[in-house]
């Protein structure tokens, strides 16, 4: 199964993609991740990405595409994965589609996780907050400004892949401000459905 999980910055689609990453026993594609450890590790990529990331902006749609098309070609990844924050614009959502219709493959589902706005921005600031308190590295993006503008890319060029993946009949939206355990009750259930 190739799944999508969509949603803005704070509505806790790296909590759920792991979970339904161990349900279903395909691995969870983060690409937030992806290049978070690029960063730390100093490689090419991570050089591209860290001022990008850390003023909430997106890394350009090629170099997205090119880290997650290879990723996507490891063995683990052969049988499905959930890609949890790719694509992000619609340039990426046409060019995932086309690497995946030359191998006869597609996406499945495309799932969205809905969160009121002024929720999130609590929400991340709370997390920030937290894991300062706890001794944690707090991620360089989770401040005020580049939360802004985090927000606001999502509004102007992700949340229109709600309508590309509608238009496919693969989309599927739950409300991401129910409790985490019923969330991920209610996502295992629409993609079952
Ligand atoms: P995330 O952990 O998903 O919130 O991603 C953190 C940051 O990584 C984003 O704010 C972007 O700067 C960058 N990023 C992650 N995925 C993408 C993507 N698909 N396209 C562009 N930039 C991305």
């Amino acid at each position: 199964m190739r799944i999508v999980l969509l949603g803005p910055p704070g509505a806790g689609k790296g909590t759920q993609a792991a979970r339904l990453a161990q349900r279903l026993g395909i691995p969870q594609l983060s690409t937030g991740e992806m290049l978070r450890a690029a960063a730390a590790a100093g490689t090419e990529t991570g050089k591209k990405a860290e001022a990008i990331m850390q003023r909430g902006d997106l890394v350009p749609d090629e170099l997205m595409v090119a880290t997650v098309v290879e990723r996507i070609s490891q063995p683990d990844a052969a049988n499905g994965f959930i890609l949890d924050g790719f694509p992000r614009t619609i340039a990426q959502a046409v060019a995932l589609d086309d690497v995946l219709s030359t191998r006869t493959q597609s996406i499945d589902c495309a799932l969205e996780l809905k969160v009121d706005e002024d929720v999130l921005v609590d929400r991340i600031l709370n997390r920030a907050k937290e894991a300062e308190a706890n001794g944690h590295a707090v991620r360089g993006d989770d401040n005020h400004e580049a939360l802004k503008v985090r927000l606001n890319l999502y509004r102007r060029q992700t949340q229109p892949l709600a309508d590309y993946y509608r238009a496919r009949r693969i989309l599927k939206s739950v409300d991401g401000l129910q409790p985490i355990n019923i969330v991920a009750a209610s996502l295992l259930d629409a993609i079952e459905a």
